[in-house]
This record gives structure tokens, sequence and C-alpha cells, in this order.
């Protein structure tokens, strides 16, 4: 297969990352969780003192944070500032806090290009990438082979995003994980830069009613396809 540039895109807890992992690794792919950096950057301001609400102060910092991430399906990871931070990005006050930092142009501008070189090294070593996030297919990959854009149902995604919560030790109540993301939703659908957004080229996936590895192969199915 030729080295593919897949763009998935959808909503917070729809369950982007465990797919695009899960066929990157079945199709020796590489795989970048756009998500992951901006979790970085939004961590980077709160340990800077920084108020995420107030956007000529995050602007202003944007260039600062150094952010790396690896391509690799079977672990990912990234660093801030040369530390590991794969744990640190999931807590909930980074999760509280991201769409805030998130909707600054300025940070969007950096991390996009971060990410177009991450696709540039990959498919330059001969390598498929897949890319998840919420403006892959309608920003960063406007170009890209294959876009998806996965949707699940809001109580649904709540649950699953519930339990990996509790599994990482950040327990909350279902309730409050489907509020959180409702807030999460509409702050990064209505956000002026870059909202989230189906591109109108991509293929709807809906994962509420499968098991995640009915999802991996049906997404894993029209990368194929995207190959021939
Ligand atoms: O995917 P995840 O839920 O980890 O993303 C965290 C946040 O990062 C999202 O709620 C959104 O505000 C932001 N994000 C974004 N653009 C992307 C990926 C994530 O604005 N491409």
């Amino acid at each position: 297969m030729t080295a593919l540039t897949v763009a998935v895109d959808g909503s917070a807890g729809s369950g982007k990352s465990s797919v695009s992992r899960g066929v990157a690794a079945e199709l020796g792919m590489r795989y970048l969780d756009t998500g992951a950096m901006y979790r970085a950057a939004t961590l980077w301001m709160l340990r800077a003192g920084i108020d995420v609400e107030d956007a000529a102060a995050v602007a202003g910092r944007a260039g600062d944070p150094v952010i790396e991430s690896t391509t690799d399906p079977a672990a990912p990871a990234i660093a801030l500032d040369g530390q590991d931070v794969s744990t640190e990005i999931r807590t909930p006050d980074v999760t509280g806090a991201v769409s805030a930092v998130s909707a600054v142009p300025q940070v969007r501008t950096r991390m996009v290009q971060m990410q177009r070189e991450a696709v540039a090294v990959s498919i330059a070593s001969g390598e498929g990438i897949i890319v998840e996030g919420r403006d892959i297919g309608t920003v960063v990959l406007p170009e890209a082979d294959l876009k998806v854009f996965l949707v699940a149902d809001p109580q649904v995604r709540a649950q699953r995003r519930a339990a990996e919560d509790a599994a990482r030790g950040h327990g909350v109540e279902v309730a409050a994980t489907a509020q959180d993301l409702a807030r999460r939703d509409a702050a990064d659908s209505q956000r002026k830069a870059s909202p989230l957004a189906k591109a109108d080229d991509a293929v709807v996936v809906d994962a509420t009613y499968d098991d995640l590895a009915t999802v991996i192969g049906r997404v894993k199915a029209l990368v194929v396809d995207a190959g021939r």
C-alpha cells in the first residue's frame, strides 16, 4: 500500500484515539494524536501561571512550549520541554482548560505547522499516517487520501470516557463526564478558529452501537479501499 494520509475527526469521547491507534497498528501506519498536542500546550500555560481565559496572554506565549510527539501507535507519547507528560495532560485541570487554549489562533497556527511536519516526515519515510483531531480533514490535511468523521451518541461517549478516566484514577460520575463533553463540544464547535467540523468529503462512521474491534475493522476497510 502507498503511504496514505488519513484524517480522523470527531467530538470528545467519540473513540477517535482508540480507533485511530488500532487501525494504524494493524496496517503498519504512523499515528498522531493532535489533541495531546493542544493538551501539552495547555499544561505549559497552566504551569507558567497564564490565565487561559486571557486569549492575548495565551497568544503571547504560544511559541514557547517545546512539544514533541511520537508517532508509534504502539506507544504514543508526548514530551513538553523535554519531559514526558503523557499522564499529566489527561488530568481534569488540563481537560477543563484545553478548549480555551486551543481556541487561540496563534496556538493553532503553531500546532498545525508541527502536525504537517510530522506528516511530511512520515510520508518521506514511506509510511502512511493517521492523524486524529477536530480540524484535520478541514484545515490540517485538506488533501488527505481518506477523511473519517467519527460520531457516537453523547450518552455512550460519556460512559466510555468516564470508564477511561476511572482507569486513570480520575474517576467522576458519568453525568459529570457527560456535562464536560457537552461543554467541550460546544466550545470546540463554536470557536472562530477552525472549529470542530465534518469535511464535506468525510465518511461518517457511527460508533454508537459497535464495539471497538468492529469500528476498527470498518475504518480499516475504508483505509484499505482508499489505498487501492
Ligand atoms: O482529542 P482530545 O479530547 O484529547 O482533545 C483535547 C482538546 O484539544 C479538544 O477539546 C479541543 O479543544 C482541542 N483540539 C483541537 N483541535 C484538534 C485536536 C484537539 O482544537 N485538532
